[in-house]
């Protein structure tokens, strides 16, 4: 998988009316609500805000059911949004749909693929669509990127899994979109298969098209993302870069609610990042690989404080990877691990 088509600068004609730089941001999304159903149906998306910066690899990740397609079939205009903003590109979805539409390529969830044509065909029939003129088009060329030269001209039906996969890649990038969308392009396909799909979203970022890919593995958004937005139950509730998201998780709040009025932080506790936000409310902050929570426990127990209440704040993100994390594990356990993760993600929630 080499000589890849370069999305990174698009055709100046190609930016929509009205913008005449590359945006700063490939998406915007601003108060992006989505009920299913009418007003009594599913919040599948709560109050997005949401920007991915141009060139990033950029990571959605969440648990089953928290909305992630949702927002992506959003972008893809598949689904209608209740309300709220999304640019992409620059262009706005309400005044400006097909400059959106020309500026993304999505790679939806499930497969597919007509398979009566060939992927040469398929790509054809997609460009046509998309009304790129004949001479504008590289269907040899993608094919070729995505190590499918050889099976050009095979009935798609003949084609393995991990092949059909890449050809829905194939068909997305027909237009040279500057931005792509992948719907959890790994779940469910091989180890190797894996390596490879990874391998090209990198190259394909690397030669500037922006990715937005959505995943419930912790591991790949770690591994592949530079940025991840975490969303559960139709919220984000975090978005960072990789690095600042990882050290996030590794930092824990205990606030203690003391029965007596407390001055200043009292002396055992002065080695721990601690501070008083109240007479009696004592706020200590720690990283978990470095301090054991015990230590604080008894640092307070040594300092004689009378404790009424104690509470642990950043607990949801913590919660939302340990079931990221399980869920990874919970797929290879198979169908029946993977209804049960999907029950246990409501723990934590606020809703
Ligand atoms: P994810 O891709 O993160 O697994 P989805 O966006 O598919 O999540 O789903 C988010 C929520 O919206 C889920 O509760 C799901 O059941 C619900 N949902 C998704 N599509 C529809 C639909 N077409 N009609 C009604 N509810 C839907
Ligand atoms: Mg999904």
């Amino acid at each position: 998988m080499s000589a890849l088509p370069s999305n990174a600068e698009p055709r100046p004609g190609r930016l929509p009316p009205g913008i005449d730089s590359l945006p700063a941001n490939a998406v915007e999304i601003a108060g992006l609500n989505k009920t299913y159903g009418g007003a009594s149906g599913k919040r599948a998306l709560i109050d997005v805000d949401l920007n991915i910066p141009r060139g990033s690899l950029f990571g959605l990740l969440g648990p089953n059911g928290a909305g992630k397609s949702t927002l992506i079939n959003i972008l893809a205009q598949l689904v209608n949004k209740s309300s709220g903003t999304v640019k992409v590109w620059g262009a706005d979805l309400d005044s400006a749909p097909r400059a959106v539409a020309a500026s993304i390529g999505v790679v939806p969830q499930e497969l597919n693929i007509d398979p009566f044509f060939t992927p040469a065909e398929l790509l054809d029939l997609q460009a046509g669509l998309y009304g790129v003129p004949k001479r504008e088009r590289r269907t040899h060329e993608i094919l070729a990127a995505l190590g499918l030269a050889d099976r050009a001209n095979a009935y798609a039906r003949t084609l393995s899994g991990g092949m059909r996969r890449r050809l829905m890649v194939a068909k997305a990038m027909v237009h040279s979109p500057p931005v792509l969308v992948l719907d959890e392009p790994t779940a469910g396909v091989d180890v190797e298969l894996r390596q490879q799909l990874w391998a090209y979203v990198r190259e394909l970022n690397a030669a500037g098209t922006t990715l937005l890919l959505t995943t419930h593995y912790l591991e790949e958004a770690e591994q592949l993302c530079d940025r991840i937005a975490i969303i559960n139950h139709g919220r984000v509730i975090a978005c960072d870069t990789t690095a600042a998201l990882l050290r996030r998780l590794d930092r824990k709040e205990l606030v203690f609610l003391t029965a007596d009025d407390l001055a200043e932080v009292p002396a055992p506790l002065a080695r721990f990042d601690a501070e008083l936000q109240g007479p009696r409310r004592l706020l200590v902050r720690y990283q978990p690989s470095r301090t054991q929570i015990g230590e604080i426990l008894a640092a307070v127990q040594s300092a004689g404080l009378r404790i009424v209440d104690l509470t642990t704040l950043e607990a949801d993100l913590e919660d939302i990877f340990l079931q990221l994390t399980r869920g990874a594990h919970a797929d290879e356990a198979g169908p029946a691990a993977v209804v049960d993760r999907r029950s246990r993600v409501g723990h934590g929630a606020r809703e």
